[in-house]
């Protein structure tokens, strides 16, 4: 195990040493070999990190737990922020030295405190105390103590330790207190055994920078001063000055402003914006312009990381404390914080509720509190969390910090639900619209899917996206398909093992995959601004999942394509999957499920449907953003015949069959299933060989959309509707969509080669350019590639052509720190671009 030295103290002639292990237990070290051991111990100092190997002490009497007797040990390191470490592991009592040992100190006569065993003991014997009042050193003795002042003359503990002592330790010092040995004096018999409390150490505060509330200007502003020589551009002081200057965006986006207005009025708020709608500028904005930190609460360790390297990029002094950090970074991040360098602190919810960040936190000022998918407080909510529920005591405790929550998926509820556990007033609810009207949904049958997926990613050539799939098999299988057409893409699964996964995510979100394929299991955390589309090569089981998994497209607010090839079978393999499951689950997830495949089969708005199922009423009548709406104005034909071939052969094979069956039927297959049920001698036996089964497939995805024919949700078999009837007996036509429309024709191996053809409003060539020098710089960096700048940025450059840093800064996403950085590296390329470009003309 790994212990840090916290104490040395005199014992014979070596040390006594006391250290604290990772776990924040007090452990005392004693050498295997004290007795022959001459200056036991004195190699360890304070400070020090050592691997040893111990086992606890054969003879413990208690309250001495802690000894451990060591083996073997290795000096590792000396670390730097010794204080905080020891506030990390081991929170001290603060206050009057009663709150010490858990309220057992007692005073002896000469008031001298110690512990007895008729009055209780501790389960531990050092621990550490932040005086409220300073000690002063007591000379009338031959020992050496220290006297805490109180009404009546003060009580003292003894001094143990190697340092120098000093006069007076200053009230608030870090001092460690442990017990001595029990102990009786001799001449008095009848006195109960003893252990008296020493001071063992003290650790004298390293000093303390003017916290930022004294300042006249913010580290940000600081930053933003000193970018403003290079772009030549007055200091931010409003809102939207902050938003052009730091965040490098010309306007808000719906509802920003007014949040932030009521934020900087120090006003609560609950926000409900879509995903990629920008909540996080309605409290980073803020956190700027406030005195003091503003604390994130996040529960995603990747989310934390993506979001502070994007702030970090410009120029505002964020931090994150989480697990990934290191020992040392997280201590040095907490001197940050006290200290007042820090502007936005990203946290885990089971990190803010540690006793040393409170404490770390009533130290320094703290301007906001913003509680990030604040769903997860709510037990309505699709994802709650219990360590959400232990954030109420934390806005309890800073009251004065304005709390900002925010989630994109939240039903009435669960926002009232978050209303309430934070005690916000409902006059501070902004609630936006779920619509994400960048994002073109479509449904097609999946008829076949590899030619379905590669004619998409066709027309996606260069773009990054995500292929969801229901399994993994499908996943390992469609990933090694694409492959054999010149297509890589990554894998992504439970499967997979950790590692893999990892490096999967991150090779996508770097840009060195532009494809991933996965199971629901990816997405969580994904923040890259840049997806361009997804593509669903199965069914999701809810419109819940769905909207999350396409949501993840987008993010820019740029168009992005949402595909979802439907199939039957699909839905029969849900309905297998609900079988196995939970019982009690059994009703809601059939509910949910059919839900989805209803509106998957509807001819309404996509976008329509899928807002009414989240609760939010749309006036408008075309969206023009789905293959409903679009279809809606597209050329039909007439599908009278086939129509009546298909439901003909329903009704005579006795309304009892799924789809697969009927085709083979219509198409005069000897399939063992046919034969045995004498289907070959139907009338409406092999009357349908014109068609592919993939293409009849199409068409009978056409005619239950339609509503000729009904599928039972159960058995997946087929009846006729009145209006099927109707078809029949030729009393109404059918106009559907044309099969040649239905199965792409894709070359092999011509994906890779094949650019789309479609006219591109900005110079390609020199968008590859800047995508190219976006990467080397990128990877320079190690950061994912729209942390340099968003694909939107590069296309503006790539049609504005700015020569200038003056141009340059008119580019969407170009604040100054951007320019400070990237200007002379970009710039050159557009320049260079354009003088090839007129020495052509
Ligand atoms: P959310 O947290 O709501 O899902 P984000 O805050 O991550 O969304 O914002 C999504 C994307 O939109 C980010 O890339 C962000 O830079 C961008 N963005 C936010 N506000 C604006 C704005 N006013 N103008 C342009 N882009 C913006």
């Amino acid at each position: 195990m790994r212990v840090l030295i916290v104490a040395k103290t005199r014992m014979g002639s070596g040390a006594c040493i006391g250290a604290l292990t990772e776990n924040g237990e007090s452990v005392r070290l004693i050498p295997f070999n004290a007795d022959e051991h001459q200056g036991a111990n004195r190699e360890y100092e304070i400070g020090e990190i050592w691997e040893i190997s111990a086992k606890p002490a054969a003879a413990v009497i208690p309250p001495h737990h802690e000894n451990i007797v060591v083996y073997e040990k290795r000096h590792l390191r000396t670390v730097t922020a010794l204080e905080s470490a020891i506030e990390l592991l081991m929170p001290p009592n603060i206050g009057h030295p009663c709150e010490l040992y858990e309220g057992l100190l007692q005073m002896s006569r000469s008031g001298a405190f110690y512990i007895a065993e008729k009055s209780g003991m501790p389960p531990y014997s050092t621990t550490f105390w932040r005086p409220d009042q300073a000690l002063n050193r007591d000379t009338d003795s031959r020992r050496i103590r220290y006297r805490y002042p109180t009404a009546d003359g003060g009580c003292t503990l003894t001094y143990v330790g190697f340092q120098e002592p000093i006069e007076t330790i200053p009230a608030g010092t870090l001092v460690r207190v442990s017990l001595a040995q029990w102990w009786k004096p001799t001449d008095r018999t009848d006195n109960e055994e003893r252990c008296h409390a020493q001071i063992s150490g003290w650790f004298l505060e390293e000093p303390v920078r003017e916290p930022a509330l004294s300042r006249q200007t913010s580290p940000v502003e600081e930053s933003a001063l000193s970018q403003r020589s290079q772009a030549d551009m007055p200091p931010p002081e409003t809102p939207r000055q902050y938003l052009k200057h730091v965040f490098g965006h010309d306007d808000f986006r719906a509802l920003q402003e007014e949040i932030i207005t009521h934020v900087l009025d120090r006003r609560d708020a609950l926000i409900v914006l879509p995903t990629g709608g920008g909540k996080s500028l309605c409290y980073q904005l803020p956190a700027l312009i406030f005195q003091g930190v503003s604390v994130v609460v996040s529960p995603l360790i990747s989310l934390m990381q993506d979001q502070v390297m994007q702030l970090q990029q410009k120029g505002i002094p964020a931090a994150f404390l989480n697990s990934t950090l290191s020992y040392d970074a997280y201590v040095e991040t907490m001197h940050q914080v006290k200290r007042g360098e820090i502007k936005l602190l990203y946290v885990a919810p089971e990190t803010l509720v540690r006793n040393e960040i409170l404490l770390m936190l009533d130290a320094s000022n703290i301007a906001c509190i913003a509680i990030d998918e604040a769903h997860c407080i709510s037990q309505w909510g699709h994802d709650f969390r219990p360590e959400y529920r232990q954030l109420v005591s934390v806005r309890e405790r800073f009251p004065n910090a304005v709390c900002v929550a925010m989630t994109a998926t939240a039903t009435p509820r669960v926002q009232a639900d978050i209303t309430q556990q934070l005690r916000l007033q409902t006059e501070n609810q902004f609630i936006a619209s779920f619509d994400r009207g960048n994002l073109f949904i479509t449904v097609e049958p999946k008829v076949e899917l590899l030619r379905q997926t590669l004619a998409f990613l066709n027309a996606h050539h260069g773009e990054s996206g995500i292929i969801y799939c229901q399994t993994k098999k499908q996943v390992e299988s469609l990933c090694h398909n694409l492959s054999t057409y010149g297509i890589q893409a990554l894998p992504y699964h439970a499967d997979l093992g950790a590692e893999t996964r990892k490096h999967h995510q991150e090779a996508f979100i770097n840009g060195d995959t532009r494809i991933i394929v996965a199971t629901i299991a990816f997405g969580m955390g994904i923040d890259k601004p840049d997806v361009r589309f997804v593509l669903h090569a199965g069914l999701p089981k809810e419109p819940e999942s769905y909207y999350q998994e396409i949501g993840r497209a987008g993010r820019d607010g740029q168009r992005s394509e949402c595909l979802l090839l439907f199939s039957y079978g699909d839905v029969d393999t849900i309905h297998h999957f609900i079988d196995e499951g939970a019982p009690s689950e059994r009703k809601g997830r059939l509910e949910r499920l059919n839900t989805l495949v209803d509106w998957a089969t509807s001819l309404e708005c996509r976008r329509k449907g899928l807002l009414a199922y989240f609760g939010e009423q749309t006036g408008q009548v075309n969206c023009d953003m789905c293959d409903n709406c679009r279809q809606a104005r597209e050329e039909r034909v007439d599908l009278t015949v086939p129509a009546q071939k298909f439901l003909s052969c329903v009704y005579r094979t006795g309304q009892m069959f799924g789809g697969a069956h009927i085709i083979s039927v219509l198409r005069g297959s000897k399939a063992k299933k046919v034969l045995e049920n004498g289907h070959d001698a139907l009338s409406t036996y092999g009357i349908g060989t014109e068609y592919s089964a993939a293409q009849w497939n199409y068409l009978m995805q056409q005619f239950i959309q339609h509503k000729l024919l009904r599928r039972d949700a159960q058995h997946g078999s087929l009846r006729l509707t009145e209006k099927g009837w109707a078809v029949i007996r030729s009393e109404e036509p059918f106009l559907g969509f044309s099969v040649d429309t239905a199965v792409p024709v894709v070359r092999k191996p011509a994906v890779s080669d094949t650019i789309s053809e479609e006219p591109s409003p900005y110079a390609r060539e020199l968008f590859e350019q800047l995508r190219l020098k976006r990467k080397e710089v990128a990877d320079a960096a190690e950061v994912p590639p729209y942390v340099i700048f968003h694909d939107k940025a590069l296309q503006e450059m790539a049609t504005y052509f700015p020569e200038s840093v003056a141009a340059f800064e008119q580019i969407r996403g170009v604040g100054p720190a951007k320019i400070e950085k990237y200007a002379d590296i970009f710039l050159p390329i557009i320049r260079a671009h354009c003088q090839e470009k007129n020495e052509k003309e």
